[in-house]
């Protein structure tokens, strides 16, 4: 099952890491909630594919390592989703559904 695009309204804001929004629930190591808002990853489905990193237009992406998280021991982080042009890419080539952008997966 991929992200939940109802996260804003399902979740709570929890913290802010990177100067993107993560909501939780989280509990590190395990459980790192969804990290972004406009640009949304699900870090307990992400699996580092990379994928969405390489494919952005206009470089949404960087690399944070998550040390001891089951899926991946590091993931994207939309550290730029305010220079997000919409165009899906992302959306589109996650292998595990990771990724929601303005709630695309509606
Ligand atoms: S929708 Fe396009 S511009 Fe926005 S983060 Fe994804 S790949 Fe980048």
């Amino acid at each position: 099952m991929g992200i939940d695009p109802n996260f804003a309204r399902t979740r709570e804001k929890v913290d802010e890491e990177n100067g993107v929004d993560v909501w939780g629930p989280v509990e590190p190591p395990e459980q790192l909630g969804i990290h972004g808002t406009h640009v949304a990853v699900d870090y307990d489905i992400c699996i580092a594919d990379g994928a969405c990193l390489e494919s952005c237009p206009v470089d949404v992406f960087t690399w944070v390592e998550t040390p001891d998280h089951p899926a991946s021991e590091k993931k994207v982080e939309p550290t730029h989703e305010a220079q997000c042009i919409d165009c899906m890419l992302c959306v589109d080539i996650c292998p595990v559904d990771a990724i929601d952008v303005d709630g695309s997966r509606k």
